[in-house]
């Protein structure tokens, strides 16, 4: 199981290489993400009135950054490329959180909207999941996989608007009781519809405090 963890682990070094140049720049970064100039652009430039608040059934769902510029670029990369430095990068963001940002009790676990299993055997890594990761390590919290996705397995966008909610609706089953808190983490926010199904999941798996946490918050 490891083994093949680290060969999928390579073949996606081999595919998508990282570190060679700046994500936002293109210019060489020295074998980091992003440039000291870019860094400093997702960091600081409109830091604090970017982050966004919304609630969801009553679950505070916050978002770091519009879903735009260096920050949409970051998603991007992290999405179909799976770059766990794109993931470093954009869960760096935390590290200059506003102080409305709340603290989270240090039983909380970070979990992640699992992509569907299609998906999954074709890009061999769950970007949530990377995502996930890196926001435990800025928050010191633990990780865990706490969702699991299920049933129809066609693509969401071979589907009506109808059809769509309906396979959504399934899509997502606790994989336990859950007990601690849960902070869900997920690229981007748009309706809010997947963020609802998998609060849903969790509620049925027992969990009573959920926030969400996401990178961008997209207009829809
Ligand atoms: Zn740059």
């Amino acid at each position: 199981m490891r083994v093949w963890r680290e060969i999928k682990r390579c073949l996606q070094e081999v595919l998508y290489p990282e570190g060679a140049v700046c994500l936002g720049c293109g210019k060489t970064a020295r074998g980091e993400c992003l440039c000291p100039a870019c860094r400093e652009q997702l960091f600081y430039s409109d830091s604090l009135e970017s982050w966004e608040f919304r609630e969801l059934q009553g679950v505070p769902a916050w978002s770091m950054r519009p879903h735009r510029g260096l920050s949409r670029e970051l998603v991007l990369r992290l999405k179909y490329g799976a770059e766990a430095r794109a993931a470093a990068e954009l869960a760096g963001v935390l590290q200059t959180r506003p102080a409305f940002f709340p603290e989270f009790p240090p039983d909380t676990v970070v979990t992640w909207v699992p992509i569907p299993r299609p998906r999954l055997r074709e890009r061999c890594v769950d970007h949530g999941q990377l995502l996930a990761e890196a926001v435990a390590r800025q928050l010191g919290l633990t990780c865990q996989p706490l969702l699991a996705r299920r049933g129809n397995d066609t693509p969401q966008a071979r589907l009506d608007r109808e059809r769509r909610q309906r396979n959504l609706k399934k899509a997502f089953i606790p994989l336990g009781k859950v007990e601690s808190p849960v902070l869900l983490v997920d690229d981007v926010l748009t309706t809010g519809t997947t963020a609802l199904r998998c609060i849903a999941a969790l509620r049925q798996g027992g969990a009573k405090d959920i926030t969400v946490l996401t990178c961008t918050r997209a207009v829809e």
